[in-house]
């Protein structure tokens, strides 16, 4: 993977560029969601005026560095012409990794070039064709798996592959400190001050990150599987628990309904979005409290242009 020219490695969190779904309201653009890890950028299901909504959050079109399209539904992907041709303009010369049900690959084909401009992107294309990994690289494994929407859907799990915390204490027990650190993580061993030392002796297992991003679908297995154990898990909650009917009939979930999943799978943080323009600022609380009914851990009702970081696993040494 190529880093972005713009991006350091400082942190990981979600940008939210948009949180409507069907129709944007006054206050809330279209989907659109960018979730940077360290030096990559995954620009989740840009919907119309995602590009502006960039402006806003300060997203340049270097840092993204990977686009995966949940389905192909306007709210979900109407910004892709703009944010392609915003990424050639501004002359990203990374590889860009997209992933999409593999269905609609017409479709994709068709928003990259709705207008005329200059392609020079170098995108990488990956139709999601069955469930399972998607792309791998040391930093992280990108999963798909089909949800149940009306059109073909795939939601997303992106993992960071589990590894060791250094311990400080124990490394200065044993004298082992500056280039002799990297050794020890690379071979494993290390003889120091006489004796041979394990990583394991210095170290405890850092269990990695992880994201889940599930969006139109009803109910279904694939949506716990993708949350399992997800640090962030970014779930629609298009519907009020009034309209589980509604919801199931056109292929959605309720706030409810996200909570149960993040519940049975043991997620940490919950950012629900992609709220029916029905229920309007003042309606908005109540999709969160019916969440949060079902679900123990911490619940965030997004907004445009909120930035939520990934909770940490590992308590700062
Ligand atoms: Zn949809």
């Amino acid at each position: 993977m190529s880093a972005p020219s713009s991006g350091t490695a400082t942190g990981r969190e979600l940008v939210v560029l948009g949180t409507a779904s069907q129709a944007p309201t006054r206050r809330r653009n279209h989907n659109g969601y960018l979730l940077r890890w360290d030096g990559a950028g995954f620009l989740f299901d840009p919907g119309e005026g995602t590009q502006r909504q960039m402006q806003f959050a300060r997203v340049t079109a270097h840092q993204i560095t990977h686009l995966c399209i949940t389905h192909f539904h306007g709210d979900h992907c109407l910004g892709l012409p703009g944010v392609l041709q915003r990424m050639a303009l501004d002359q990203v010369r990374h590889a860009v990794e997209v992933c999409y049900p593999a269905e609609n690959r017409a479709v994709f084909t068709r928003l990259r070039h709705a207008t005329l401009f200059h392609d020079t992107l170098d995108l990488r294309e990956h139709p999601v064709t069955a469930d399972g990994p998607v792309l791998a690289t040391p930093a992280f494994r990108l999963a798909a798996r089909r949800l149940s929407h009306r059109v073909p859907t795939a939601g997303y799990q992106l993992t960071e592959p589990d590894g060791r915390r250094m311990l400080a204490g124990k490394l200065a027990a044993h004298g082992i400190a500056g280039p002799d650190v990297g050794r020890l993580q690379r071979d494993g061993r290390l003889t120091a001050g006489g004796r041979e030392v394990t990583l394991a002796e210095v170290s405890e297992p850092r269990p990695g990150q992880r994201f889940a991003f599930v969006m139109d679908t009803r109910l279904c297995d694939a949506a716990f599987t993708l949350a399992e154990g997800a640090d962030m898990l970014v779930c629609e909650a298009t519907f009020a628990t009034a309209e589980a009917a509604l919801a199931r009939d056109y292929g959605h979930l309720t706030a409810a309904q996200a909570g149960r999943i993040a519940a049975e799978a043991g997620v940490r943080l919950l950012v629900l979005t992609h709220f029916s323009q029905r229920y309007g600022e003042a309606g908005e609380p109540r999709l969160a409290d019916e969440a949060a009914a079902v679900f123990g851990g911490q619940v965030v009702l997004a907004h445009d242009l909120d930035r939520i970081p990934v909770p940490r696993r590992d308590h700062p040494a």
